[in-house]
């Protein structure tokens, strides 16, 4: 009960953090008469808690950033990436020829069953930057080397299960178009290139400070959004000290202590002709130890159809068993390059028909997918004392829209602390 009264005040909250009307922003600035000197002091220092960085570029901090700058804050956003998107990444690899060829490597497409994401997407719909991806979605059994109808409903992870049958949207002309979009709407400046190494709360100024991995500091600010659990937790894959240390924010600790993750491995394949012996743009795999899912990019609307470009999806068991024999450090490209040709060699077995691909990289995902949600009510985690909020699909369900609800809720809480 709570958390259904939570999802209809976030998505509430969805529509009036995206549009705010004058009357909105007014009532962040103005204080309401009638309160008590504390009251006032309180309110005038919330007010006042205007710069925030937020790291990380992937979808939730994007959503977070965007809503906030259009709630009047001035928002600074990191990311140690090369360019936004997080694990809804757009990888562009140069061939040989000087051909460009762009893959989603990530995630590959999202569903909706929320009405406020849903109103989201269609207002980012309009403004061009997402598309549904109308195509033909079946499955394939390796039992019977036989395409069928799509599954009803498959298991993207052991405890989250998605309808196939679902409308799927795309960002346009890659998935990360959409963190780019709100990345670069005005109030939100977003740095890329910068791995924030540490945070730290300066009690007697009341501002975050943040640190890059050269010991650089990256400015003081009012609040904190962390949009990924290894900003909060030792992330095995670096080895690295996580920058927030949680010993002061012991509640929060408590909740974010053990996040397991679910990997897989992506196959990039480019090919010089069509798959004409495959009747599907996606499909699943049945009875198969190293395929999960297969993707034609290409035939995604906004995208270039010069080469035919396909994406793989282990299972997670695949890349459970060479990660733990190669260890979670970065993979060796010899490693990738193993991975990559018992990928295409199980995707080959598929039909004699499927041509040699042209261009093949694997890439591997330690972290596809958080295997709990640790704020299913809240939709986010939230210190008012120190303005800090940490959100990311790893709080509500491990997909786009949890990542999208769990962005919107950070947000709300920063916009409803200035209007208290
Ligand atoms: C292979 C694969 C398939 C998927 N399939 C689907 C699907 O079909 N449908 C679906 O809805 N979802 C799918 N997902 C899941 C979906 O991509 C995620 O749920 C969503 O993108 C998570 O967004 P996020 O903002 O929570 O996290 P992220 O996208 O991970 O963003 C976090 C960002 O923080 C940055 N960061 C972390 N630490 C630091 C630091 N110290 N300094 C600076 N920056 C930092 C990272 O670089 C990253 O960009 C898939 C994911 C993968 C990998």
């Amino acid at each position: 009960m709570e958390s259904l009264l939570l999802n209809s005040v976030v998505s509430s909250h969805l529509h009036r953090l995206f549009y705010p009307t004058p009357h909105h922003t007014k009532q962040l600035i103005k204080p309401k008469p009638f309160i008590s000197a504390a009251q006032f002091s309180t309110q005038n220092q919330q007010i006042m808690a205007k710069r925030i960085a937020v790291i990380g570029c992937g979808i939730s901090g994007s959503v977070c950033a965007s809503t906030l700058a259009k709630n009047g804050m001035s928002v600074t956003m990191f990311d140690q990436g090369r360019g936004p998107g997080g694990r809804m990444s757009q990888r562009r690899e140069m061939i040989e020829d000087g051909k460009e060829l762009m893959f989603d490597h990530g995630a590959p497409f999202f569903t909706i069953t929320d009405n406020g994401v849903m109103d989201l997407v269609r207002e980012w719909e309009q403004r061009g930057f997402v598309a549904e991806w109308k195509e033909k979605f079946g499955s394939f059994d390796y039992a019977t080397a036989k395409f069928g109808e799509a599954d009803s409903v498959f298991h993207l992870t052991h405890f989250f299960m998605e309808e196939s049958t679902r409308k799927k949207y795309v960002g346009i002309p890659g998935m990360n178009s959409i963190c780019k979009t709100l990345c670069n709407e005005p109030g939100v400046e977003p740095k890329f290139g910068v791995t924030v190494a540490n945070v730290q709360w300066l009690e007697e100024k009341n501002l975050w400070s943040l640190i890059d991995l050269n010991g650089q500091a990256l400015g003081h600010f009012d609040g904190l959004v962390a949009s990924h659990n290894s900003i909060v937790n030792l992330w095995p894959s670096t080895g690295r000290k996580s920058p927030l240390d949680l010993t002061s924010f012991p509640e929060l600790a408590v909740k974010l202590e053990n996040i397991p993750a679910i990997p897989r491995f992506a196959l990039m394949l480019a090919f010089p002709e069509h798959l004409s012996s495959i009747p599907v743009k996606g499909f699943s795999f049945k009875n198969s130890e190293v395929l999960s899912w297969a993707y034609c990019d290409s035939s995604k609307p906004g995208r270039s159809t010069r080469s035919e470009c396909w994406v793989l999806h282990s299972t997670e068991d695949y890349a459970r068993t060479i990660i733990s024999q190669a260890g979670l450090q970065k993979p060796s490209n010899v490693l990738l390059t193993e991975v990559a040709e018992k990928m295409l060699n199980e995707f080959l077995r598929i039909d004699s028909h499927v041509p040699k691909p042209f261009f093949t990289r694997a890439h591997r995902w330690g972290g596809a997918f958080p295997a709990t949600a640790v704020a299913e009510d809240e939709k986010c985690l939230w210190d008012a004392s120190k303005k800090l909020a940490i959100c990311g699909d790893f709080c509500v369900s491990p997909n786009v829209q949890g990542a999208v609800v769990s962005g919107v809720a950070a947000a709300a809480k920063f916009t409803l602390m200035s209007r208290v």
